[in-house]
């Protein structure tokens, strides 16, 4: 049999491998090779079980000779990657009426029924494909139970229980062997990043029998929790049982370790606990990783049947992978390469624990991620005194909008009607780290009344408690049980570890100080990203910049900015002492200025009240200022040069603060970008006003400093002409929430509502404002960066838009050969751990792990 490369006898020697013999086969080689006692094992091949799929079975005989005479068997799935999966484990073939009396003088009637019932019940379930129903009603021990499971197996099939043991292993071989091509496993598997063409091997292995005289029974054993990934023995052994019935047990079962709580295996067979606790250690050392043992105590007797990698929890991998690289056994690079990026998500903000029950009344796009419960507000101000209480709220709204940044920064989450992925409420959202749904448009939002209706009926009010899963989307009632935050010392290291590996920069989006500290706390190198807009929605600076908007002329305009400056200087000053020299890019002001008008009866009366005016001019002023495109009007760069004093106003906060900031420590060099550029002389007119500004500000201090004039792509014609642009530039930074918002000709705050069906039929692969449109948007950041070093052939490029924190964003950016790219601060992380694996799997010059793979895992995950 060692010959036949298809059905190999399982030894030190033998040429088995994972791509040919799958995970378990091999692993079941290593053990062997560690001298470990494993019960024979023959290893079916990929290409054996195609084989069998198709009709074409192997030497049946030739397999059953390889085990003694009488054994029993068990066949389990081996397929190349675990998360595969694969049909389920069929125990004790060979089991029939000779073998039941054999086994009943040797191990007792009731081991010899509970052995021969379990394959009956698993062969008519597994290969006959009858309905598990037909067994409910019998009880699973003694012969009477046995006889009634023969019995209805008869009556289903109209056959007598097979009995020849050869008859029975090839049936079970060809089920299994069908299973694997049955569509929904196919389906399932492609899912989680199988290839289409992936094969299963078999393994075929000698029973052990978990029941009869002495000490016998079943468990399994790691040294691991799972939830923690801290040492602790953890597992459950049963006696009188097989397969992993010890951990359906409950309290039947035993600890494995003593335990106050109840009886455990290292009292009662302490010699056996002892081999297993160094069979675990050894298996950690050899196989360099946390393994659970399944195995089997026979009179006394330990036997290993199997090792799978221990299950795991985020927060464990993390653990685990770090203290395996702590104990030298494996390298600081492999365990960066063991966690995914996006699993670290889980790891920066509160969760629902995965154990808790849900109660879910409504869904949305799961747009920041992390959980949070409080009662339902559905304003702003209710939010403010909801805070003040400190009672935690959940801020309900159809859609936010800069007005509700103080409601939100007073929330516990927020949840919206309306909206996608780069909508106002999920940009803010991810920046405070604040879990938030869009788009739950299948609750109805009565905001007049306060009540949101869930799909089934159910009525949620003002003042009701609701959970917000961000991170998957859902909205629950109630407040179920969380895990924290785990921002502990093996995240620590594993982060130290990526940054030593990582060859592109990671910035951050940061508005406030808060964001920088936040950012700070997950070491950013910089902000890539300050949306100074945020500043002015304060109460006590809206009142500010409504009379500025509402003055007539420009000195008016400017008088009323100057009340602003020193606010503006003040948090520029803030933000780069937090930096502590770290570069700081500030975008001057984006949007529309209607934006910060009332929109409401009550706003605009209580407006006119402040400037003194009567309410009807404050009423024609907003009807005048309305627009049909807001986001394609006067917003960004035109504002700079339509109302060039907001930008003046800016630049003097900038500068000022500059000298400010560079009193204590090295000097500041602030950069400044402009954004929604779409024309050179754009950046003329802009430059030509700072620079006046900073040689004004220079001279009435009598103090010099730097900055660095950027300008935001996020236009395609400034990714088409960035060759005469750059050259006026010192860096551009790719904006591509307007960018994907521009070049599809798809409102990032609509696309929403039919983003799901777009993607259900087909029509985009993925939510473009999720992940990065390569092909389209893509092809614009290529020609962009490309023309722009043409221009200007030092220049720094770098992406900004809600993209930059994927994984796949940064694959893209890194081959075309950005500097930096700049994400919300919580992305930070995933964004290091991202460009660390990147940079690792490139120096290993893509051998060990495909670059392919790796990305289309991390696109799996991100599905999710
Ligand atoms: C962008 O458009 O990509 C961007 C970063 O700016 P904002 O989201 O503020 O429009
Ligand atoms: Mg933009």
């Amino acid at each position: 049999m060692q010959n036949n490369p298809n059905t190999t006898l399982i030894t030190a020697k033998a040429p088995v491998n994972v791509s040919t013999h799958g995970g378990r086969a091999k692993c079941l080689q290593r053990l062997i090779r560690l001298e470990l006692p494993v019960p024979t094992t023959v290893a079916l091949s990929f290409d054996a079980v195609r084989q069998i799929a198709e009709g074409h079975l192997p030497d049946v005989s030739a397999i059953v000779e390889q085990f003694n005479k009488d054994t029993l068997l068990c066949v389990r799935p081996s397929s190349e990657d675990p998360d595969w999966g694969g049909p389920g484990a069929v125990l004790n073939i060979g089991m029939n009426e000779i073998r039941y009396a054999q086994l009943s003088n040797t191990l007792g009637h009731d081991a010899a029924a509970a052995i021969y019932s379990r394959f009956v019940q698993s062969y008519a379930i597994n290969v006959a494909r009858l309905d598990p129903d037909v067994f409910d009603e019998i009880p699973n021990d003694g012969s009477d139970s046995l006889l009634a499971m023969l019995q209805a197996y008869e009556e289903e099939t109209d056959e007598r229980f097979p009995q020849d043991p050869r008859e029975q292993l090839a049936a079970v071989l060809g089920s299994m062997a069908r299973a694997w091509d049955g569509t929904s496993a196919r389906l399932l598997r492609q899912a989680k990043g199988a290839p289409a063409d992936a094969g299963l091997g078999l393994v075929v292995q000698e029973m052990i029998p978990g029941f009869g005289k002495g000490e016998c029974g079943s468990g399994v054993f790691q040294l691991v929790n799972t939830v923690t990934g801290l040492p602790q023995i953890t597992g459950r052994y049963l006696s009188q049982s097989q397969g992993r019935e010890a951990l359906g047990a409950g309290s039947a079962a035993l600890y494995l370790e003593k335990d106050e709580r109840g009886p455990s295996l290292e009292e009662l067979a302490p010699r056996a606990f002892e081999e297993l606790k160094e069979d675990a250690a050894l298996m950690r050392v050899k196989l360099r990783e946390e393994m659970q043992i399944e195995f089997v105590i026979g009179s006394g007797k330990v036997h290993i049947l199997d090792g799978v990698r221990v299950p795991r929890s985020s927060r464990a991998t993390v653990r685990i992978a770090v203290r395996l690289a702590q104990d030298g056994i494996i390298t600081p690079q492999e365990a960066v390469m063991r966690v995914e990026p996006n699993n670290l998500t889980e790891l920066l903000h509160r969760q629902v624990n995965p154990e808790s029950e849900r109660d879910v009344v409504g869904s949305g796009i799961a747009a920041s991620p992390g959980a949070a419960t409080g009662r339902i507000v559905f304003n702003s101000a209710d939010a403010q005194a909801s805070a003040a209480r400190r009672e935690p709220c959940v801020l309900v709204r159809r859609e936010t909008s800069p007005e509700d940044v103080r409601g939100m920064h007073a929330a516990a989450a927020v949840l919206t009607e309306k909206g996608g992925i780069t909508s106002h409420a999920a940009v803010i959202g991810r920046g405070l780290g604040l879990p938030c749904i869009v788009g739950a448009s299948a609750m109805r939002f009565d905001t007049k009344n306060q009540t949101i209706t869930a799909s089934d009926g159910r009525v949620l009010k003002a003042g009701d408690i609701v959970t917000i899963d961000g991170s998957s989307g859902e909205v629950l009632a109630g407040a179920p049980d969380m895990l924290e935050a785990a921002l502990d010392d093996a995240f620590q290291s594993l982060m130290a570890w990526a940054d030593a590996e990582r060859d592109i920069g990671i910035r951050v989006n940061a508005d406030t100080p808060e964001d920088a500290q936040t950012a700070r706390n997950f070491d950013a190198q910089g902000i890539g990203l300050c949306r100074t807009e945020h500043m002015f929605f304060d109460p006590a600076r809206l009142i500010v910049m409504r009379e500025m908007i509402f003055a007539e002329t420009s000195e008016g305009r400017a008088a009323v900015l100057a009340r602003l400056l020193p606010m503006q200087r003040d948090d520029f000053t803030q933000l780069f002492r937090i930096m502590e020299g770290k570069p700081v890019c500030i975008r001057l002001f984006d949007p529309p200025l209607h934006e910060f008008l009332p929109t409401s009866r009550a706003g605009q009366r209580e407006l006119a009240e402040a400037l003194d005016i009567p309410v009807s001019d404050v009423t024609r002023r907003v009807e005048e200022m309305g627009e049909y495109n807001p986001m394609l009007g006067l917003r960004g760069v035109r504002l700079g040069v339509t109302v060039p004093e907001i930008y003046d106003m800016q630049a003097r906060a900038i500068f000022e603060a500059t000298l400010e900031a560079s009193d204590k420590g090295d000097p500041v060099v602030p950069e400044i970008m402009i954004p929604l550029v779409s024309a050179r002389r754009e950046v003329e007119l802009v430059k030509a006003r700072l620079d006046a500004v900073a040689s004004a500000v220079r001279s009435e201090r009598g103090r010099d400093f730097d900055y660095r004039l950027g300008v935001m792509v996020e236009t395609p014609r400034a990714a088409l002409r960035a060759n005469e642009i750059a050259p006026h530039s010192a860096f551009l930074s790719f904006g591509t929430n307007d960018l994907t918002q521009m070049t599809y000709g798809l409102s990032r705050d609509d696309a929403g509502r039919f983003m799901s069906a777009y993607i259900q039929k087909g029509v985009f692969p993925e939510d473009p404002f999720h992940v990065l449109d390569q092909d389209g948007v893509g092809e614009l950041l290529k020609l962009g960066a490309e023309r722009g070093r043409n221009g200007n052939p030092g220049i720094t490029l770098s992406i900004c838009g809600e993209h930059g924190g994927n994984p796949e964003s940064i694959a893209f950016c890194r081959e075309a050969g950005f500097d930096y790219v700049s994400c919300s601060p919580f992305r930070v992380p995933v964004a290091r751990l991202a460009a660390a694996q990147l940079a690792i799997n490139h120096k290993m010059g893509d051998q060990k792990s495909s670059l392919a793979q790796m990305l289309w895992k991390w696109r799996v995950r991100n599905r999710k």
